[in-house]
């Protein structure tokens, strides 16, 4: 397997203006991320809001340059290499991505057909029954029905109008799908429809999926490897299947204790956040999690921990690599 996407010590910072008599300040949204995602897997990137998910994902779609650090997209390093419109439009095809909200991603004028061939119009010389083909095909590989090429968004159910905006982001055949809270404002039992329809086209045309999300339940079900981010650094990047048996992380613990229980006989140590998470003006120093963090010691307020390879994962914590944090304690044990 080769990666679709690398990135290394990525960064996206803005320059914030604080009123007439005060500094610029600077606002570090993603403040160093390095990590690859194969040919058609899904890494999961899951965080509170504020954490630099959305803008992680501005970034891999393009739609931002990197302030710092190289992206290299299937082979591509962004921003470099690139020296006409057409080839800046072709990478840009390679990655599209779908919004939380189909409601405010569909224009409500247009009907489905517009919605879906447009794309095309831009980016293709497609003729218009070859742009008519294409979107009817795109309907039905969704789940759609012809009929629903000439009706409009707001007759359509929340779950379908999502169906909707996958097909639009498909319309340009691109290979990697970002998916920035494809489901969140979806019913659980729409939820479910919808992630599976994601499952199956990643499976039938090879599809890489960047899926963000703030709900570790959802990525359970779509997830290959799964990257913690907090303030805009990974904390934890690992399989879904170790992140869910023994999250190693105390903020990975925290958010999986807001998650229920699939097997109650399964004991496990809660972590309470507490909190709002800090901003990104002023970061805490060392580690960032130690204020809300129960096992903070004063190595954390001095020095920010790397990412330490431990037992096949990745982890920013002194205190599992230096063994004060049991990464075994209570997670995953049969209750007696
Ligand atoms: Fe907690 Fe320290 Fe680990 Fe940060 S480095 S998560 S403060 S134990």
């Amino acid at each position: 397997m080769s990666a679709m996407i690398e990135a290394t010590d990525v960064a996206r910072h803005y320059e914030i203006g604080q009123g007439m008599f005060r500094d610029v300040a600077t606002l570090k949204a993603v403040a160093g991320a390095t990590f690859s995602v194969e040919r058609g897997r899904t890494l999961a990137v899951v965080g509170e809001s504020g954490s630099g998910k959305s803008t992680l994902a501005r970034l891999v779609t393009m739609i931002e340059p990197p302030t710092a650090g190289r992206l290299v997209i299937d082979g591509h390093v962004v921003g470099e290499g690139v020296h006409s419109a057409t080839e800046a439009a072709e990478l840009r095809r390679l990655v599209q991505i779908v919004f939380q909200n189909p409601y405010g991603s569909l224009n409500p004028r247009q009907k489905i057909g517009t919605i879906l061939e447009e794309p095309l119009v831009i980016n293709t010389k497609l003729s218009m029954a070859e742009r008519r083909d294409k979107a009817l095909a795109m309907l039905e590989k969704v789940g759609l029905r012809p009929e629903h090429y000439a009706r409009y968004p707001h007759m359509f159910s929340g779950g379908q109008r999502q169906r909707i905006a996958v097909a639009r982001a498909l319309m340009l055949d691109p290979k990697i799908l970002v998916l920035d809270e494809p489901v969140s404002a979806l019913d659980v039992s729409i939820q479910a429809q919808v992630l599976n329809l994601l499952a199956d086209l990643q499976e039938e045309l090879g599809l890489t999926y960047v899926f963000i999300s703030h709900d570790l339940s959802v990525v359970r079900f779509v997830a290959d490897e799964v990257l913690v981010l907090y303030l805009g650094r990974p904390v934890e990047i690992t399989s879904a299947e170790a992140v869910f048996r023994r999250p190693l992380h105390p903020y990975s613990r925290a958010l999986l204790s807001a998650t229920p229980v699939a097997d109650p006989r399964r004991k496990r140590q809660n972590i309470k956040l507490t909190g709002e998470i800090p901003s990104p003006i002023r970061p805490p120093s060392g580690c960032a999690f130690h204020p809300r963090c129960p096992y903070a010691r004063n190595v954390c307020v001095e020095t920010r921990p790397p990412l330490y390879e431990f037992e096949g994962a990745e982890v920013a914590c002194h205190g599992i690599a230096e063994g004060w944090i049991d990464p075994d304690a209570g997670w995953g044990e049969s209750a007696a």
